[in-house]
């Protein structure tokens, strides 16, 4: 079974390998022909200065995020709680959630709500979640994050009231590279929805265009893996 998460992860890292090939290789070009105009020609690429960043910070975001999700898996896993997670998240986004002027709920339950789990890897998933859901309110609104127990499983809600993502759209969200964002990589749900399943978890999402958008985790809790043992 390693063998075959193995060989199921290095597909996806080529995948992900040629897409990123892809993607790079354009605004590389752009920013090589700046250079050389300004070389050759003394052409004033000032102007373009902030244009060149952009392209340059998307490329290293996009090295970031790939090198993250390369990165040997398996061998981390621990029994933690959830809630030790989304306080990590919180520390890592409440400073732009303010700054955005969005409100967070976060509710819980008081007990620890404990999963076998690669924290690094659980935390990188709800951070891309909350991101998403901050980055879909511009002028501002409310996120929510909601843990409970349902049963033998934990669930995660996610939520925003933000500009919410159309019918037609939400297959498209999980595939690689998809954004309509000026300087997304469009990496966060594929990456996430890889994160969800080495979890055995699973990841829907619900939206309303106009009204907000809902991700719902599930996730095996570890107390019913020993149950099952
Ligand atoms: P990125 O955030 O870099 O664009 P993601 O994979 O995280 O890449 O998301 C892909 C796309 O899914 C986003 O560009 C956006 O169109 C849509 N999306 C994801 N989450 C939300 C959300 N909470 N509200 C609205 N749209 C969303
Ligand atoms: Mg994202």
């Amino acid at each position: 079974e390693e063998h075959m998460l193995r060989s199921e992860k290095m597909r996806v890292v080529g995948e992900l390998a040629s897409g990123m090939a892809h993607e790079i290789r354009n605004p590389l070009t752009a920013v090589k022909g700046f250079l050389q105009m300004s070389r050759s020609s003394g052409y004033n690429i000032e102007p373009w200065y902030g244009l060149i960043m952009d392209e340059i910070g998307r490329m290293s975001e996009l090295t970031a995020e790939f090198l993250q999700f390369s990165r040997p898996s398996g061998t981390d896993y621990r029994e933690q709680s959830l809630q030790s997670c989304i306080q990590r998240v919180i520390a890592l986004t409440d400073t732009e959630v303010s700054r955005l002027g969005q409100r967070l709920i976060y509710e819980h339950p008081d007990e620890p709500v404990m999963l076998w789990m690669d924290p690094d890897k659980i935390v990188q998933l709800l951070l891309n979640l909350v991101k998403n859901a901050y980055e879909a309110m511009p002028d501002g609104g409310t996120l929510y994050i909601r843990l409970r127990r349902s049963g033998r499983t934990a669930v995660v809600e996610v939520e925003d009231t933000g500009v919410g993502i159309p019918p037609d759209r939400l297959g498209a969200i999980f595939h690689p590279f998809y954004t309509t964002k000026d300087y997304g990589t469009g990496l966060g749900l594929s990456i996430s929805h890889k994160i969800v399943q080495d979890h055995n978890g699973t990841l829907e999402v619900e939206s309303i265009v106009g009204k907000g958008t809902k991700f719902v985790l599930t996730f095996p809790l570890s107390d019913a893996r020993h149950a099952n043992d």
